[in-house]
C-alpha cells in the first residue's frame, strides 16, 4: 500500500500514520520531521528550511522535494509506504508522482483527513510530544501518566515551537491557500477518498 496523507496542521496525520505504519508495515514518512532533524543537525537544508519551519509558512518547494528525492534514490528506498505532509503543494505532487514513475511505483490513495479549524486549535494547543520516540499526547484528550514525561520511554516530553498561537495561524493560512488545487489534483486522478477525522482515533483509523 501506498498513501498520501493529506490535512490542516493538527488533523492527526502523525498519529495515523504512525499507525498505519505500526499495524501494515508501511515506512512512515513524515516531512515535518525530516525538516525538524536537519534542523536539528544543522545540515545546509536544514538552515534553509529553519526560518520557514518555525514560523510556521511552507518551506520552498525545491529543499522538500529534494530532501524526499534523495529518500527514494537510496538503496532501501521504500516501497511500501505513508507520506504525512508531503506533498502540501501541486509543484510538490507533479514532483513526487516523477519520483515514484522512476521507481515505477504508484499510489493507492490519497487521504483527506477532515477537522474543522477550531478543533484544530484545541488540538495543537495541547499538543506535547517525545523528542526521542515521536509518541504523541494531549493534555486533555491523552495526558501522559507523569506529567511532562514519555510514557513510552521516558523522556521529557517537548512542545512544537510552531504549536505557538501565531505559527498555528500561519500554518492554517498556508494550508488553505493550497490545499483545494492539491485536492483538485488527486481527485482528478481518482485517488482521493475523504475521511472525517474528529473522533475516535480507532474509528478514524
Ligand atoms: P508538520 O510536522 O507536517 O506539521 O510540518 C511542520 C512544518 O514543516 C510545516 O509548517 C512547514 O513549515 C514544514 N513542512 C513540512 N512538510 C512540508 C512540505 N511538504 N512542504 C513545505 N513545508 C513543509
Amino acid at each position: 500500500m501506498r498513501l498520501i496523507l493529506v490535512g490542516p496542521p493538527g488533523s492527526g496525520k502523525g498519529t495515523q500514520a504512525k499507525l498505519l505504519s505500526e499495524r501494515l508495515g508501511l515506512t512512515h514518512i513524515g516531512t515535518g520531521d525530516v525538516l525538524r532533524e536537519a534542523i536539528q543537525l544543522q545540515t545546509a537544508a536544514g538552515k534553509q528550511a529553519a526560518p520557514y519551519v518555525t514560523s510556521g509558512r511552507l518551506v520552498p518547494d525545491t529543499i522538500v522535494n529534494e530532501l524526499v528525492a534523495d529518500r527514494f534514490r537510496r538503496r532501501d528506498r521504500p516501497e511500501r509506504f505513508v507520506m504525512d505532509g508531503y506533498p502540501r503543494t501541486v509543484q510538490q505532487a507533479v514532483f513526487f508522482d516523477q519520483v515514484l514513475g522512476q521507481h515505477s511505483l504508484d499510489l493507492t490513495a490519497v487521504v483527506s483527513l477532515l477537522v474543522d479549524e477550531e478543533e484544530v486549535g484545541r488540538r495543537l494547543s495541547g499538543r506535547w510530544g517525545c523528542p526521542r520516540c515521536k509518541a504523541l499526547y494531549h493534555t486533555v484528550s491523552k495526558p501522559p501518566k507523569v506529567a511532562g514525561t514519555c510514557d513510552v520511554c521516558g523522556a521529557r516530553l517537548e512542545q512544537r515551537d510552531d504549536d505557538r498561537e501565531e505559527a498555528v495561524r500561519t500554518r492554517l493560512q498556508e494550508f488553505r491557500q493550497t490545499t483545494a488545487d492539491l485536492i483538485r489534483y488527486y481527485r482528478s486522478r481518482g485517488l482521493l477518498c475523504e475521511v472525517p477525522g474528529e473522533g475516535d482515533i480507532e474509528q478514524i483509523y
